[in-house]
């Protein structure tokens, strides 16, 4: 879908001056990159007759910059169709809140799992996991692991053939010992089977889950949204959880899941770490899919590996205006993991220099060279890179071996880093804390 609407809005830019006639052209480029992306042909309907209705006003044709205002539109009526925002889980005041999370075999369920722990970790609160895939010899021991990795417990009973029996154990023994939240990993199929539905619907009515999540595979396209449906019929679904949004950003299928179960997107999956799961954030999708670049995103998994005292040194100096390239500096080499950086990369906008800088996508060394640059300017130009006119320039990228323009772009790249470096200070975990309300 990405690629499909960008090149959609590549050949409006290209048009020069916004006619009506071009627009349609445009319109009709959008609607063919969202169906060939297997958005679901209602949605691409309603969606179209929203952003035409709206693109074909006046106000569009007067603007001064008629193409971003088209994008605008449409992103505007993606963040609409993405939304309402709801990435709470919903835990009750008192007691254990038991989550279900249903969905295909290799959806990402048992992982999925394990990083709903892990955010709760990070909120302070330690969660029971519950074995009741009993279909998948492995599955047992695949959440053992999990569960041995993040240090929370998992009940799990492999003489037990009945899974509702495993989860109301489970959740007995979560709620004596004290855990405010209860996680059941249940079985998935390859396809959706009466089997596979009646096991469910016998634990979500025995069990009574306080929430129940769909895991949808977000690289099966078209597949996801029948099995969603099929999931939502039998099943009172509370959310649904997309995994595998990295790399290739599929809003295709997100769009159609969301439309055809009502539910809200909780999280998206980015990546098989533990760590990569964020709450959905439609404007962040939406940018995504018109590749605006997700700052926030980027910054909130940076956010995680500054501590607290760094934070608030960091947070001290923005306030004062005082930030150098010495701080950049230190984030750079605390943010050099070589997953994140290119992570951040591909979601900033303008940052595709940088990769390029990088030479092959070599990360650590491209962080290097940036270190190199940083400890060839002196003092001062640390402090104000303004200073650093062109026979500098030479000095510093001679003492790096670099060539000169690497010392622009190195400038640029601060420039546009502060705003993600605000955010990182901001000691802002925002949707992290909005997840435990209630
Ligand atoms: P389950 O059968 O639904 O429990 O699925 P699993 O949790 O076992 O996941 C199936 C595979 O998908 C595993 O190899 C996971 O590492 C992988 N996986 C799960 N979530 C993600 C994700 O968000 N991104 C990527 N790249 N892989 C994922
Ligand atoms: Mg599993």
């Amino acid at each position: 879908l990405s690629d499909g609407l960008q090149s959609a809005f590549k050949s409006l830019r290209g048009k020069g001056k916004l006619t009506e006639g071009n627009m349609r052209e445009g319109l009709q480029t959008v609607e063919q990159a969202m169906l060939e992306a297997d958005v679901n042909y209602s949605v691409v309907k309603d969606f179209m007759e929203h952003v035409t209705e709206r693109a074909l006003g006046q106000r569009v044709l007067l603007s001064l910059r008629p193409h971003e205002e088209l994008i605008r539109i449409v992103y505007d009526e993606l963040v609409s169709i993405l939304g309402p925002v709801d990435t709470s889980l919903h835990l009750k005041k008192s007691g254990c809140t038991i989550l279900m999370l249903c969905g295909l075999q290799g959806a990402g369920k048992t992982t999925t799992c394990g990083k709903l722990a892990q955010l709760l970790l990070e909120e302070k609160i330690t969660p029971t996991l519950v074995a009741a895939d009993l279909q998948r010899p492995a599955a047992i021991e695949q959440l053992h692991v999990i569960g041995r990795q993040l240090g929370v417990p998992v009940y799990s009973d492999a003489g037990e053939k009945d899974p509702v029996k495993v989860c109301q154990a489970g959740v007995k023994q979560a709620e004596a010992d004290g855990s405010r939240v209860v996680i059941l990993d249940t079985a998935g199929r390859l396809a959706i089977d009466k089997e596979l539905m009646a096991e469910l619907a016998r634990i979500d009515k025995r069990v009574k889950p306080d929430q129940v999540y769909l895991v949808v595979d977000g690289m099966t396209g078209q597949d996801a949204v029948n099995s969603a449906g099929a999931f939502n019929k039998e099943l009172e679904l509370d959310g649904v959880v997309m995994t595998k949004l990295d790399g290739d950003a599929r809003g295709g299928a997100l769009l159609s899941v969301k439309q055809v179960t009502g539910v809200p997107i909780k999280f998206i999956g980015t990546g098989e770490h533990l760590e990569s799961l964020e709450p959905f954030r439609p404007e962040g999708m939406a940018s995504r899919i018109l590749q605006m670049g997700d700052m926030v995103a980027a910054a909130r998994e940076a956010h995680r590996i500054v501590d607290e005292s760094e934070r608030e040194e960091l947070e001290e100096k923005m306030a004062s205006g005082e930030m150098t390239l010495d701080d950049f500096k230190g984030l750079m080499e605390k943010v050099a993991k070589p997953g994140l950086m290119g992570k951040m990369m591909s979601l900033m906008p303008g940052m595709g220099q940088m990769k390029d800088l990088m030479q092959n996508e070599d990360v650590t060394g491209g962080v290097k060279q940036t270190i190199g640059l940083i400890n060839s300017m002196t003092k001062s130009e640390r402090r104000n890179p303004k200073l650093i006119d062109a026979p500098r320039r030479a000095r510093i990228a001679a003492g790096a071996g670099v060539q000169a323009p690497a010392v622009n772009q190195l400038v640029k790249q601060f420039e546009q880093m502060k705003p993600v470096m605000q955010m990182m200070a901001g000691g802002n975990a925002g949707d992290r804390m909005q997840m435990m309300r209630q």
